[in-house]
């Protein structure tokens, strides 16, 4: 069974789609973080963000990995080609420059490659990511489109920013968000978008738990 998250930036994809995996039994897929290795790789070599050619090429040479602790279905760390780059990804550089390395098609070709195998690899797999529903598994057993208002999602990110050791105002939180959200809805190739046949929840009022039970009932409904 295929389960596919989607969402804008900071919109509870993550705590939402680990809570599932791990209730579920099932394994857990983070599309944004392979992104977000690519990013700082190539932030790394020095790739210029505007590159197209060398980004894609960069995409089909390294492989992102993810280490997990024995039976757990969340990883640990983060790695490219063998490199860690698990605190790296969260970091402000890597929020600035994943937008323009993931509009570009050549890039998400080689991703989504690399995502349908990595989700094929266990029997059951909750994705997240922004075009799970809509390209990367089109037949997902069940698609869901999370959103939550703008000030809600930077108040969220702004906390976590903060305990990572990260501390930024709510203000330039929410400024980056929509810049990132803006990128991602009106690029070219896969654009962020809720697929027509997903669940589209908005979890502004609701907690996290309620958010889980409505998506494993719909998980439930097609077992
Ligand atoms: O989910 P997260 O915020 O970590 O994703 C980081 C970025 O990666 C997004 O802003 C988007 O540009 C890109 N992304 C994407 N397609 C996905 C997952 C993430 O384009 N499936």
């Amino acid at each position: 069974m295929i389960v596919a998250i989607d969402g804008p930036a900071a919109s509870g994809k993550s705590t939402v789609a680990k809570l599932l995996a791990t209730r579920l039994g099932m394994a857990y897929l983070d599309t944004g973080a392979m992104y977000r290795a690519l990013a700082v790789e190539a932030l790394e070599r020095g790739v210029h963000l505007s590159d197209a050619d060398a980004l894609t090429a960069l995409a089909h040479e390294v492989e992102v990995s993810f280490e997990h602790e024995s039976g757990s279905p969340l990883p640990t760390r983060v790695f490219v080609d063998g490199r860690d780059v698990t605190r790296e990804i969260r970091t402000p550089e890597a929020d600035s420059a994943v937008s323009p390395v993931s509009a570009v098609a050549g890039v998400r070709a080689a991703m989504v490659d690399q995502q349908r195998r990595i989700a094929r690899a266990p029997l059951h797999t909750v994705l997240e990511g922004r075009d799970i529903g809509t390209v990367v598994f089109p037949d997902a057993d069940v698609k869901v489109f999370l959103t939550a208002a703008t000030h809600e999602r930077a108040r969220r990110r702004t906390i976590d920013m903060l305990h990572r050791g990260l501390p930024m105002t709510q203000e330039d939180v929410q400024a980056r968000l929509e810049s990132r959200d803006l990128y991602d809805t009106t690029r070219e190739a896969s654009p962020l978008m809720c697929a027509p046949d997903a669940f589209e929840i908005d979890t502004t009022g609701m907690t996290i738990d309620e958010v889980v039970d409505a998506i494993i009932g719909l998980v439930e409904a097609r077992r």
